[in-house]
């Protein structure tokens, strides 16, 4: 049985005790591939195509307003996957929309045992993960196709946890990105549905006789520090979109000032922000190493 909770947010139960599942699409508007991977699962699950056989599934459609003008965020200008904070979790709502949807999203993720919130870039690169690396994470990101995990230890995304995987985290959960390539590209649905599907069946949750798939080695990477955009500007050096590589030495970038970025270490850039995403203060892109 599948019943609409909350706006946009659907729970498919079972009589029988397991496992709650989240899947997220849409937390950025305009990244199609996740709110099409939550349309589908709920076509599927209501027409009886899909059918779990123990514990829930959650299927959420994140940030609204902002799929409603296919942005990133609504007319606020708030990052949705940055409002999971402890602080901002405790303060009165601010009036934003980004605000108010996370207080919505917020008790589902709490009793997520997982949660799969289903991303894409704004610049081309191959999909790739956004998950701890703990032997829990790794029964969850095993079944995706991507190879590259991404896992940030320090919180250098946001200083703290403030993404949906990393607050299920905190509550003893698994919390799972998969970013799956270009924002415009739509060429993953069904693939990616795959992949969660595997995640269910893994989980005993669906029992359709499927056979699961053969598992392959994961490349992991890990998150060293953010390029902060300044008042005086940057130019990057390298172009490209995340795991464009750099070797220790390599000038990646300069500000503004003339300081330039110069790692120490072989990595790659991560989340390299479009320019007109800058935003003065905030990171317009991530150095990260493999581990
Ligand atoms: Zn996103």
């Amino acid at each position: 049985m599948i019943e609409e909770i909350k706006e946009s947010i659907w729970k498919v139960v079972t009589d029988k005790v397991g496992p709650t599942v989240t899947v997220i699409g849409g937390t950025h508007g305009n990244e199609l591939t996740g709110i099409e991977v939550v349309k589908k699962l709920k076509a599927q699950f209501g027409a009886g195509e899909i059918k779990l056989s123990s514990g829930t599934v959650f299927l959420m459609l994140g940030n609204l307003k902002a799929m409603e003008i296919n942005q990133r965020w609504s007319g606020d200008h708030r990052d949705l996957n940055r409002q999971f904070y402890n602080e901002r979790i405790e303060s009165e709502p601010d009036g934003t929309y980004e605000d108010s949807r996370m207080r919505e999203m917020l008790p589902i993720l709490k009793e997520s045992d997982i949660s799969l919130d289903i991303h894409s870039a704004n610049k081309p690169c191959e999909p790739f993960l956004c998950s701890a690396s703990s032997a829990k994470h790794d029964l969850v990101t095993r079944w995706f196709k991507a190879k590259k995990i991404v896992t940030d230890p320090n919180y250098v995304l946001g200083g703290q946890a403030v993404a949906t995987d990393e607050y299920v985290d905190l509550q003893g959960g698994v919390g799972v990105c998969y970013e799956t390539g270009l924002a415009t590209d739509t060429s993953r649905i069904d693939e990616v549905i795959v992949d969660i599907l595997n995640v269910l069946r893994d989980q005993g949750m669906i029992n359709d006789g499927v056979v699961l798939p053969d598992i392959t080695q994961n490349e992991t990477y890990e998150l060293v520090e953010a390029i902060v955009l300044t008042e005086d500007g940057f130019e990057y050096k390298i172009e490209g979109g995340s795991f464009t590589p750099f070797v220790a030495g390599e000038i990646v970038g300069i500000h503004g000032d003339g300081k330039e970025i110069k790692p120490d270490f072989d990595g790659v850039i991560i989340f390299p922000k479009p320019k007109d995403h800058w935003v003065s203060g905030l990171p317009i892109g991530y150095l990260a190493k493999i581990i």
